[in-house]
């Protein structure tokens, strides 16, 4: 069996819809297992960048079925959108794409709700992309959601939505004193989404274990990262679905026991959009330097990515939560200019040092990093393509994350471009 799961190892953005596109060419199947369309996975495609929210990163790649899974939440009118702007630069979406039947989807009235809910937090607010994301979880939990199978019976599915969008109505327009939606736009709407998605849908579990078992080459692609987990990142500033390895299970339907090798992709800093504690973000000018030479802007929303230099104690965390078996460090060419880069070692916190990452959001808000200053290497590496094309002071800042970590550094990526790569172990 070769399946292999590919993970956010900081708070997201660290560039896995890259990598997974770029390991699709040797796979058969690409599963999406959680998270939404506040995804944005940001792909290099013959030079042309594609952003995909939902449709899984290995959607270009001919010959590769790619799966949304039932952990995923499915907003219909968006993954319409999003298939024809894809569809409207040469890709294909048709055979080669499902969505499992169990994906609840995300309705107009989650993003109504997100947005009213987060205005009324004031200057506590989350700060989440207002897809409805978080609302059509809690749904699913609270037994009102809606399965995307349900499309395939019109009928049953526009009963449930009325009697639904009805309490939602009483919620907006009682509680938030917002407008109510419109119910028979809304129907309208959802039929024009079904009559284009119904074909993609199927029972695809079974199918996944077959092909992992088969011994066909099988990605996992996460979505967001390990620290805006819902049971073990930052909560509350997390998004809504388990953006670990542990995701994949329920969001799938493959056992544990059938996944193989964990990849944690982590940036050579780190970078967090949204609220939340940030120990290592830097306020500075540095900030600002690694902000404009990595682009750093949110793909879904356009906001301004907070950054920081890389935190060894998160990473580790990550690692566990994870049972992360080799890295992936991207974006090594954004540190090409910095005389020295400070990596976080461990924290202080209330007179004492610890390297434990702490379990609360109030008590991540309260540790001061410990830096360690590692050489810059001055020097441009977006050509490298090997070992020895990297400067030597490269090479070291990825080996002593290595030894700070005790994990295997796979590959590095310089580039957005899917072969701006340094391989230095074959992945898939
Ligand atoms: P994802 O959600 O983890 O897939 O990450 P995003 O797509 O949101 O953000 C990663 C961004 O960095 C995208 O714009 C990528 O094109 C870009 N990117 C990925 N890898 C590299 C790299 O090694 N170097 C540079 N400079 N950009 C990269």
């Amino acid at each position: 069996m070769s399946s292999i799961v590919i993970v956010g190892a900081q708070w997201g953005d660290e560039g896995k819809g890259k990598i997974t596109n770029s390991l699709a060419t040797n796979a058969k199947m690409v599963v999406r297992f959680q998270g939404g369309n506040n995804a944005g996975h940001t792909v290099n495609v013959n030079g042309e960048t594609l952003v995909f929210h939902l449709l899984p990163s290995g959607i270009s790649v001919p010959g590769v079925l790619c799966v949304i899974g039932l952990g995923v939440v499915v907003d219909p009118l968006g993954l319409v959108e999003e298939i024809d702007g894809v569809r409207a630069k040469g890709i294909e979406v048709g055979t080669n794409f499902l969505i499992d039947v169990g994906a609840h989807m995300v309705m107009p009235y989650h993003r109504a709700v997100e947005a009213a809910e987060e205005e009324s937090r004031g200057g506590s607010a989350i700060g989440t992309t207002r897809k409805g994301i978080g609302p059509a979880y809690a749904d699913r939990y609270s037994r009102e959601g809606l399965p995307i199978g349900m499309l395939a019976s019109f009928g049953d599915f526009e009963e449930r939505l009325r009697k639904i969008a009805a309490r939602k109505n009483e919620i907006l327009t009682k509680l938030h004193g917002a407008e109510p939606l419109d119910v028979d736009a809304m129907v309208a709407d959802m039929r024009r989404a079904a009559e284009r998605l119904v074909p993609h849908l199927a029972d695809t579990p079974e199918l996944i274990r077959e092909t992992v078992a088969s011994g066909a080459n099988v990605i996992f692609e996460g979505a967001q990262g390990t620290l805006l987990d819902i049971s073990f990142g930052t909560y509350p500033f997390v998004t809504s679905s388990h953006t670990s390895a542990a995701g994949v299970a329920p969001g799938t339907g493959v056992p544990p026991s059938m996944l193989g090798e964990v990849i944690g992709v982590a940036k050579a800093y780190i970078t967090r959009v949204g609220a939340g504690p940030f120990p290592t973000e830097a306020i500075d000018d540095l900030g600002e330097t690694i902000r404009g030479r990595g682009k750093e802007r949110g793909a879904t929303t356009g906001r301004p990515r907070r950054c920081g230099w890389l935190d060894i104690v998160a990473l580790r965390y990550a690692i566990g939560v994870n049972g992360i078996d080799r890295l992936i460090i991207t974006k090594l060419d954004v540190l090409d200019a910095f005389e020295t880069i400070p990596v976080c070692v461990g924290y202080r916190i209330g007179g004492g040092e610890t390297d434990r990452f702490p379990r609360s959001a109030e008590e991540l808000a309260r540790v001061e990093p410990l830096y360690e200053e590692m050489p810059g290497w001055k020097a441009d590496t977006t050509a490298a393509r090997k070992h020895d094309d990297l400067p030597r002071e490269a090479m070291a800042y990825l080996r002593r994350i290595e030894e700070l970590t005790g994990v295997p550094v796979a590959a590095a990526s310089v580039g957005a471009a899917a072969h701006a790569v340094v391989q230095f172990t074959e992945i898939l």
